[in-house]
């Protein structure tokens, strides 16, 4: 691919500087409702990758050592940047990535609480004191920076799944480099301008843009200490391997396959229109969208029902007023959601709502698919094993909870699942038996807020700590234990020995 000089080009950043690549690999970054091509985005060459990881080791010698209070102030700078921008940062996300304007506020608005939670990060980091340990002796701990930090971020949530990442790596002392998805990258490269504007110096924030060659760089380059990953499983292990191989740290979210347990005893509107919301809004393309249903008893009564809200959900672009369900991201995106489809008739899934080929007025040319919704899904058909990542949802029979809990954990995935019932001893029961890292009771997209850390579990992560909260502090810093003594002016002497006697 060659540039085209007529279309925007988005920039690294490098050092502080917003560059031009230099590269002669350029991808276009297309608006999903329309086909038009919003810019063009760079495959880095590897010396501008290197320039990056460079200049983030050059800023980690001073920032490392920057007060704690400073480091915080820039990021209370930049969450009242990111709220002056809002309206424009979510426009330039929707164009670029398909969904709804209040969805793509919402992306903004759970990457602005990591922002927020990184300004007050002073109490999270600070280490333990045990006092006289032995005589005279103290042992205390220092959660230290590690250095360079990466980031690899997926297409879904390009503002949120980003603010995971460089905040909490920047607010904890190290320095970072952004690998943002090739597929809608503006907004991600928009909110880096504002970090460097609320006060980053230069160097401890970088971008750069690329694929396969970008992402196996940063696993592989030595100066890089830890690597933040968010995408699919295929990718992600990958990254895990090459990463941990080279003796990085590496955390790896990944694909996920959600389901939802529905009881005949919860509240029959408020779950139709929870499990519609959760399985169809942004077009089926978050991680802990609801892909699978799980009617119990009565409740399989509610099928029809379920039908017919889905098939009420408007259709549409994102900027149009009262979309519920936006295009998906790509063209390539939409073959493989209708081939998913056509699979799952194949496989013998009863196709009670049939999404594909919507007419949608004034974007004829977009990736839409709308609701569709099978219901007689086994675990060997395709439609259940493999991740849609579309407005795809897959009705499964239960005749009781525990047959129901026992299919959720027949499944490799442990990202998000859910329980509606109004049994408060049911829900106990679910959420200790259940084995997912994100349960919700009454609740179908149970992401946890930054005071917690988002806890995707068995095949849906690789590494041990989650991406933000509590635990990612751990994840960018390392421990130093320290035991100390102090000896008083007229001590006299010391024993030869010199191992601290514990007594
Ligand atoms: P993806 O794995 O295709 O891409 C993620 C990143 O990896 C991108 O930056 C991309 O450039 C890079 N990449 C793509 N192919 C690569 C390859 N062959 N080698 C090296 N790098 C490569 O994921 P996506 O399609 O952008 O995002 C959707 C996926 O992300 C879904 O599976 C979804 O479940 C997952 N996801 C998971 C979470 C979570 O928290 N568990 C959150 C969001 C998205």
């Amino acid at each position: 691919m060659s540039q085209n000089t007529a279309i925007p080009t988005v920039k690294l950043l490098i050092d502080g500087k917003l560059v031009e690549s230099r590269t002669s690999q350029w991808r276009d970054v297309v608006n999903p409702a329309t086909q038009e091509v919003l810019a063009r985005v760079p495959f880095a060459t590897e010396d501008e990758m290197n320039a990056a990881v460079a200049s983030a080791r050059e800023a980690f010698k001073t920032w490392r050592k920057t007060p704690i209070g400073a480091r915080a102030r820039i990021f209370l700078k930049y969450q009242q940047l990111i709220r002056e921008n809002m309206k424009e940062l979510a426009a330039l996300l929707t164009a670029e990535q398909g969904k709804t304007l209040p969805d793509a506020e919402g992306d903004i608005f759970r990457g602005l609480e990591v922002v927020e939670h990184a300004a007050n990060i002073g109490t999270l980091q600070m280490g333990e004191l045990a006092n006289n340990v032995a005589n005279g002796v103290d042992t205390y701990t220092l959660n230290q920076p590690l250095g360079v930090c990466a980031g690899i971020t997926p297409f879904n949530f390009p503002a949120m799944i980003p603010l995971w990442m460089f905040p909490m790596a920047i607010a904890t002392g190290n320095t970072f480099v952004l690998k943002p998805s090739e597929q809608d990258p503006m907004v991600t490269m928009r909110l880096a301008e504002l970090a460097i504007e609320a006060g980053i110096p230069a160097g401890v924030l970088n971008v750069i843009h690329g694929g396969v060659d970008a992402v196996n760089l940063l696993c592989d380059h030595p100066d890089i200490k830890a690597v933040s990953f968010v995408g699919s499983t295929k990718v992600g292990t990958h990254v895990y391997n090459r990463a941990t191989a080279n003796g990085k740290r590496a955390q790896c979210m990944m694909g996920a396959k959600n389901h939802a347990i529905i009881l005949p005893d919860a509240h029959k509107q408020q779950t139709l229109n929870n499990l519609a919301g959760a399985a169809f809004g942004a077009a089926g393309q978050r991680c802990m969208a609801l892909s699978v249903v799980i009617l119990v008893g009565e409740a399989q009564t509610w099928l029809p029902d379920l039908v017919e809200k889905a098939r009420s959900l408007k259709i549409g672009a994102g900027v149009e007023p009262g979309t519920d369900v936006g295009p998906v991201v790509s063209c390539a995106a939409l073959d493989r959601v209708s081939s998913l489809i056509a699979a799952g008739e194949r496989e013998g899934a009863q196709l009670v709502l049939d999404g594909r080929n919507p007419q949608v007025t004034g974007y004829a040319s977009g990736n839409f698919v709308g609701p569709t919704i099978f219901a007689g899904v086994t675990p060997e058909m395709s439609i259940y094993r493999d991740e849609i990542f579309g407005p795809v949802l897959c009705v499964v029979n239960a005749a009781s909870l525990d047959e129901a809990i026992a299919f959720i954990n027949a499944n490799p995935n442990g990202n998000g699942t859910a329980l509606f019932t109004r049994s408060g001893a049911a829900a106990r029961h679910f959420q200790e038996e259940i084995d997912v890292g994100q349960v919700g009771i009454n609740v179908p997209i149970p992401v946890p807020v930054p005071l917690f850390s988002f806890t995707g579990s068995r095949a849906s992560k690789l590494g041990d700590l989650g991406p933000y909260g509590k635990q990612v502090v751990q994840f960018y810093t390392q421990t130093k234990t320290v035991t100390s003594r102090w000896f008083d002016e007229d001590e006299v002497g010391g024993a030869v020995n010199t191992t601290i006697t514990l007594k």
